[in-house]
């Protein structure tokens, strides 16, 4: 039998702000070139989630107003979803969906509970933090680059960041961290088509949740020399060469806010 993963892609009606969709894509496609199957299956607010069947999650980015209509369902999936964080399942879950992994996101309409299924919380901040981003983390061959557009500041308790901000504003724009990794679990403010501009993230995911279903989570190398060439160059674009720092975060904000507002 051809191997293959189950990705579970949550309220995809709700939680799908800057085409996140297009994650679910990749994910397919890079398993596809390998031989293997991808199985998507999209679950709206009513479905029942069964967790046993899923070897990658897929929770997207929403607007405060979608944010707390899921918020009352998580309640109900808690525990189930956390106990296929800890048992090692692999989850990608992006800007509103990173806020949702937190104990809470607070906002000036109120309180958005989370899953606590990391240690975070999220208070909402003003202006809304939006720019292009380049982030780094020594475990991986390439910066993480992508878009990112929040109004919450995000702070990690006892878990690490996913990078550290090279340009961009990241979790807060305060502390230089971007995002969480936890376990098999990425959280971040990075949008849009964060996987296809980094093929890297996207194997990292991959490979944990073959690894967790089969014991082997080995991936054969693909032609990625364009996507490498375009991530190259917008680390160059934003970055430098050199690391970025304090500096070139703030020509990252001059840019960002004119063209935006709302809470998205
Ligand atoms: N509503 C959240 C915020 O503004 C998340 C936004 C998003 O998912 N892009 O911080």
């Amino acid at each position: 039998m051809k191997k293959g993963l189950t990705i579970g892609h949550l309220y995809p009606d709700l939680l799908n702000l800057y085409g996140d969709r297009g994650n679910i894509q990749c994910f397919r496609k890079r398993l596809e070139w390998r031989g293997m199957e991808a199985d998507v299956r999209e679950f709206s607010l009513d479905d029942p989630v069964d967790f046993s069947k899923l070897d990658l999650i897929l929770l997207g980015g929403g607007s405060d107003r979608e944010q707390m209509i899921v918020c009352g369902r998580l309640r109900e999936i808690k525990k189930e979803f956390r106990d296929y964080v800890e048992d090692g399942g692999a989850v990608l879950a992006v800007c509103g969906g990173y806020q949702l992994l937190g104990h809470y996101y607070d906002t000036q309409d109120g309180r958005i509970e989370g899953l606590s299924l990391v240690d975070l919380v999220t208070e909402q901040g003003s202006p809304r933090l939006i720019s292009n981003e380049v982030i780094e983390n020594p475990s991986f061959k390439m910066p993480i680059v992508g878009f990112e557009n929040h109004g919450g500041r995000t702070r990690l308790g006892d878990c690490e960041p996913l990078g550290t901000v090279r340009f961009g504003y990241g979790n807060n724009g305060e502390d230089g961290h971007e995002g969480v990794l936890y376990k098999n679990v990425i959280g971040t403010y990075l949008h849009g088509p964060l996987l296809p501009k980094n093929p890297h993230v996207c194997d990292w995911l991959l490979g944990r949740a073959l690894e967790r279903k089969y014991g082997d989570g080995t991936l054969s190398p693909l032609d990625d020399r364009q996507e490498e060439e375009a991530n190259r160059y917008i680390a160059a674009r934003f970055a430098g060469g050199a690391a970025a720092g304090a500096g070139n975060r703030k020509a990252g904000r001059g840019r960002s806010h004119a063209a935006h507002g709302g809470n998205a």
